[in-house]
């Protein structure tokens, strides 16, 4: 499939897939070879390697995920986090300075907070809802901004539009973190984003059987995160390119149904008694629900909600529950569950996470695709 008037869905099942089909194979075979027969190739580069990630589960992969976002290139890595680490040391050097969102994914904050001094590079933090403030931390070293689509847990959603335009504004490279919305629901090129990166990991794949990660955008970027990939080593497997390859076909329909279930779940969290809060873009009470229907296609799968009670019955209702799973990570076809002050950000300092507004007892949700009347059945007989 070579242009697309196509629709996400069926870009999503055949663009990027090999012209002829291997052995009219309908599936993608697995290509379980490190290295391939020399054909005459100049470079280092230009050698078929799995480390180089140019084989043929690599480029079909490549193929379809920039399709799926309407963008120039795409590289899938060994991780997300490959994916953040090799971008960023992709376009920072010694010396450069980055702008990022104060409420990124605890792994990437770490990387800028805890690798960065040892790399020469410096990181300044800003409150992503107040372009205004932006300006007073540029500086002449300032490379990047780097932001999220929504955060974690709290699902709030930065002015991205602004990030974007601020970068252009300023001759900064743009990232954003797609993962949590997934090219279903937004996708970042077409809002004048330089890169965007997955955490494959999650929606894309969506089984929560492998690790993956994706760089999205501008050709020359995504080809200079590539070369960076070489040199550090996180390319993706074969067996998990297959995997990943073989997720992403069902992606659209798994994302539709998780943001149809997510909404009714958040409607009825919201009318339930016990609940104090809940935090879900596509409820009329979310802060910025406005921005969200007029950037997303869709609301997302995450929800976060708070108690009238105390932790203790936070936990009561992380025991109770009989779908969800107890578990971090997200964006399977299983419903997880967790309170993130004890897993995703039980490393913070609980006066940082109370500063964010990341309560003790606050819960979050990634919903799966069981049927929506049986999750909320589950949450009423946990809540009761
Ligand atoms: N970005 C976001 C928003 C995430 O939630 C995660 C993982 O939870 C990552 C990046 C890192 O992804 P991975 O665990 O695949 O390395």
């Amino acid at each position: 499939m070579a242009r697309s008037p196509f629709g996400l869905d069926t870009k999503l099942v055949h663009a990027g897939e090999p012209e002829p089909r291997i052995e009219g194979a309908v599936g993608m075979p697995i290509f379980q070879s490190s290295t391939y027969e020399y054909a005459g190739a100049t470079s280092y580069h230009d050698l078929k390697y799995i480390r180089l990630s140019n084989t043929p589960n690599h480029r079909v992969l490549h193929a379809k995920l920039a399709a799926l976002e309407n963008a120039e290139a795409a590289l899938v890595t060994a991780s997300g986090m490959a994916a953040v680490s090799t971008t960023l040391l992709t376009v920072l050097r010694a010396g450069d300075h980055l702008l990022a969102q104060n409420c990124l994914y605890g792994g990437t904050h770490d990387f800028v907070t805890r690798d960065f001094p040892a790399l020469g590079l410096t990181v300044d933090f800003v409150d992503g809802d107040r372009p205004e403030t932006w300006k007073a931390k540029l500086r002449p070293e300032t490379k990047a901004i780097y932001v999220e689509t929504m955060s974690n847990p709290l699902l709030e959603i930065a002015d991205l539009e602004a990030a974007a335009r601020f970068a252009r504004e300023h001759g900064l490279v743009s990232i954003i973190d797609n993962t949590f919305a997934s090219p279903v629901n937004f996708r970042p090129p077409e809002h004048g984003f330089d890169l965007s990166i997955h955490s494959c990991t999650k929606y894309m794949n969506g089984h929560d059987d492998i690790v993956a990660g994706a760089v999205i955008g501008r050709r020359a970027l995504v080809e200079a995160a590539n070369l960076k990939l070489g040199h550090l080593g996180g390319a993706l497997d074969p067996h998990a390119a297959f995997l990943l390859h073989r997720g992403m076909k069902t992606l659209g329909v798994r994302v539709r149904q998780q943001n149809a279930s997510a909404l009714a779940i958040a409607r009825f969290l919201e009318g339930h008694p016990s609940v104090a809060q809940v935090r879900y873009p596509g409820l009329e009470s979310h802060p910025r629900h406005e921005r969200a229907r007029r950037l997303f296609e869709g609301f997302g799968g995450m929800l976060a909600f708070e108690l009238r009670g105390d932790v203790a019955a936070a936990d009561r209702v992380l025991e109770r529950v009989e779908l969800p799973i107890s578990a971090p990570s997200l964006g399977g076809v299983e419903s997880l569950i967790t309170r993130p002050a004890t897993t995703s950000h039980s490393g913070m300092a609980p006066e940082d996470r109370r500063r964010l507004g990341i309560a003790d007892g606050l819960i979050r949700l990634s919903v799966g695709i069981e049927s929506t009347a049986d999750l909320i059945a589950d949450l009423e007989q946990a809540l009761g």
